[in-house]
């Protein structure tokens, strides 16, 4: 970190963010449904998405954050994938509307011109998704944090969007008249494929996916390194939410006396939360 002023800047990033892309949506949407603009209105729909998906990582990550409890003894990681799941049917119910209304449009031929200040607004917003990519890539990078720079480049990619809003609008206002509600499908068919992605990884969140292969392969090199005569009996790995639970069993050769045995299963244990990242418990059983 170069600069002392970078963490609170860090904080701040998310909630900037956050107020951009609500006040995002209703412009857009307002200036897009009165202005006579389908692509715009799409793109209001994507900035509401954006905010939603903000607010759940913020909220999630404060609800996961509290760990374990009596009631909840595997913690609360997997409130973030709900959350985003929930509000991400929700947005594809309003997008498929949206979708269904363009073609429509299309098919009868868009008799109305967008008006002047919808050009205005993707405009204004262009501008703004420009400013939060280099806000978010500049703090993410002083502070290391993936987060910040994978928001970072969404926002590059909204600037992408934007601009594909931008010409189906000139094009329209050009007597190009179907070139919005062709936009407005682009933008419909971009916040499916990424709704898509985010119902994906939730359900690999929900149902227990087991760790990448390379993780695995770790800690069978470990369990080797540890002792060279083990066999590994079982090893079932899972995330849940943003940490992951490991369950090993290991079989040692039967003359192994029981503080060997202990002294192994400590060794493993430590060497595992040292080389896979973010394991919150290691069961270690071992067998003769
Ligand atoms: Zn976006």
């Amino acid at each position: 970190m170069k600069y002392l002023e970078c963490a609170p800047c860090g904080q701040r990033a998310a909630w900037i963010t956050f107020w951009v892309n609500v006040g995002g949506a209703i412009v857009k949407g307002t200036v897009g449904y009165f202005g006579n603009s389908k692509a715009l209105v799409a793109d209001a729909f994507h900035s509401s998405a954006d905010a939603m998906v903000g607010l759940v990582t913020v909220i999630s990550l404060k609800i996961s954050g509290e760990g374990a409890n009596k009631r909840y003894p595997y913690g609360h990681g997997k409130v973030e994938y709900i959350g985003a799941a929930g509000v991400t049917v929700a947005l594809l119910a309003a997008v498929v509307f949206l979708v269904r209304e363009a073609i429509y449009a299309l098919h009868h031929g868009s008799t109305v011109t967008p008006h002047f200040a919808t050009l205005l607004t993707v405009l204004i917003a262009i501008a703004s998704s420009e400013m939060l990519f280099r806000l978010n890539l500049c703090t993410g990078k002083q502070l290391g944090s993936p987060v910040l720079i994978a928001n970072a480049w969404h926002n590059r990619y909204d600037v992408y969007t934007s601009v594909v809003v931008l010409l189906g609008i000139i094009g329209a206002m050009l007597g190009f008249r179907n070139l919005d509600p062709l936009a407005a499908i682009g933008v419909g068919v971009v916040i499916i494929k990424v709704s898509y992605e985010i119902l994906s990884e939730a359900w690999e969140g929900l149902m227990d996916k087991a760790l990448p292969e390379e993780d695995r392969e770790e800690i069978v090199e470990v369990v080797l390194r540890a002792c060279a005569k083990a066999e590994i009996a079982h090893l079932r790995t899972r995330r849940v939410g943003q940490k992951n639970w490991i369950d090993l069993g290991i079989r040692l050769d039967p003359k192994t006396s029981v503080a060997q045995a202990y002294a192994a299963r400590e060794t493993i244990r430590n060497l595992v939360f040292l080389r896979v990242e973010n394991v919150a418990e290691v069961q270690v059983e071992v067998f003769a």
